[in-house]
């Protein structure tokens, strides 16, 4: 199989207005080849934007686009070599699978012998050779979309787009695509763009993620670095759940950052950036970063309200004196089971660094 190796695509500073609203805000990013970057964000954020400028269905108000070190702003969509994955896949009810696979080739001038031998390639690659004759609305959810991916690969795209590809499958197929389309992305070196306001798809599937909210990065990072130290409150709250805790930051710097919470307890953390000592914040905490205590020393002290065995984890939601809820998920040893209701206990941060601290929203 020929290779569609993808190029580098850099977004420098766009911003892009509809009218006097502004959709994307000041956003650059650099993605390198071959690599899958995820746009996450909530509705409304300007994923879908960012995705039809680089597609060149919209220009932007400013800034550039640039694909394998070459500016692309000038250049009509059918001349940009960029593969789309619509919504809805977008096929040809009237053509067969073989067609509508080819049909980016046919539209090129590629020449026939050549055209046949690629779609062929294609349609083994997504394994769908055994159905190439058959019409396309004659296909499953899931073969479908798999149609929609070779024939966006077809044309060897320097930049693969995918707009939410997964909308419209349902749960367990979902997930069979996504580890497909990852496996076929990888083995083609192809650039991608996935966009998508599902956090576990593109936790899961991106090399690195962009969390953006109205308009503007909150965050470009690897997964677990997006998960692990959220960049900013926003991606903190859209990003997995956390416990937010109120306080003021009691000191900060070499000797360790300490905040003293609302409820008395000095708990340990994360240095943030830009915070001066006496600064009123939030220390926020994923529930698996929080651990039942057997003293009070760093802890906060609180009565356990609901206990879930949930198989391999174990979830306490705890209240503290100050009538702040807590969440805790640990691990469950075999034979082990929740606390009761109305037992008193102490919860504290398993580490410092699992603290982050942000102003106070
Ligand atoms: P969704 O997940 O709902 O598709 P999105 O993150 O893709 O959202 P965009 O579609 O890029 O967001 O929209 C960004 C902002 O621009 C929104 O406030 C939206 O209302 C606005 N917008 C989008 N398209 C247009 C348009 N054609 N004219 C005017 N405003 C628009």
């Amino acid at each position: 199989m020929e290779s569609t190796a993808g190029q580098s695509l850099t977004l420098d500073d766009i911003v892009h207005r509809y009218g006097g609203s502004v959709a994307v805000d000041h956003v650059t990013l650099e993605v390198a080849a071959g690599e899958l970057v995820a746009l996450l964000g909530p509705s409304g954020c300007g994923k879908t934007t960012l995705l039809r400028i680089i597609a060149g269905f919209i220009t932007q108000t400013s800034g550039k686009v640039v694909i394998g070190g070459r500016r692309i702003d000038e250049l009509p969509p059918a001349k940009r070599n960029v593969g789309i994955v619509f919504q809805n896949y977008a096929l040809f009810p009237h053509m067969t699978v073989a067609e509508n696979v080819g049909y980016g080739l046919a539209a090129r001038g590629t020449d026939k012998h050549a055209a046949n031998k690629r779609t062929a390639e294609m349609l083994e690659m997504v394994q769908l050779g055994h159905l190439a004759g058959r019409l396309t609305k004659q296909l499953s959810g899931g073969q479908q979309q798999r149609v929609a991916l070779a024939r966006a690969l077809a044309i060897e795209p320097r930049v693969l787009l995918l707009d939410e590809p997964f909308s419209a499958l349902d749960k367990s197929l979902r997930l069979d695509m996504q580890i497909e389309i990852k496996r076929i992305q990888r083995a083609a070196g192809t650039t991608a763009i996935i966009v998508t306001h599902d956090q576990e798809e593109a936790l899961g599937m991106a090399d690195r993620v962009a969390v953006l909210s109205q308009g503007r990065l909150e965050q470009f990072a690897a997964p677990s670095a997006v998960y692990d130290t959220p960049a900013t409150y926003f991606v903190n709250q859209f990003v997995g759940t956390a416990n937010v805790l109120a306080g003021t930051l009691e000191s900060v710097g070499t000797d360790g950052t300490f905040v003293h919470l609302d409820d008395g307890t000095v708990i340990p953390a994360r240095t943030p950036a830009g915070l001066a000592q006496g600064s009123k914040v939030v220390a926020c905490v994923r529930p698996e970063n929080m651990r039942l205590a057997d003293e009070p020393l760093g802890a906060l002290a609180g009565t356990v309200e609901l206990g879930m065995p949930l198989g391999a984890t174990i979830v306490h939601e705890i209240r503290t004196a100050s009538g702040q809820r807590i969440k805790l998920s640990e691990p469950r040893m075999p034979g082990t089971v929740p606390r009761e209701p109305g037992t008193r206990v102490w919860v504290k941060p398993v580490t410092a660094s699992s603290v982050t601290v942000f102003a106070a929203p």
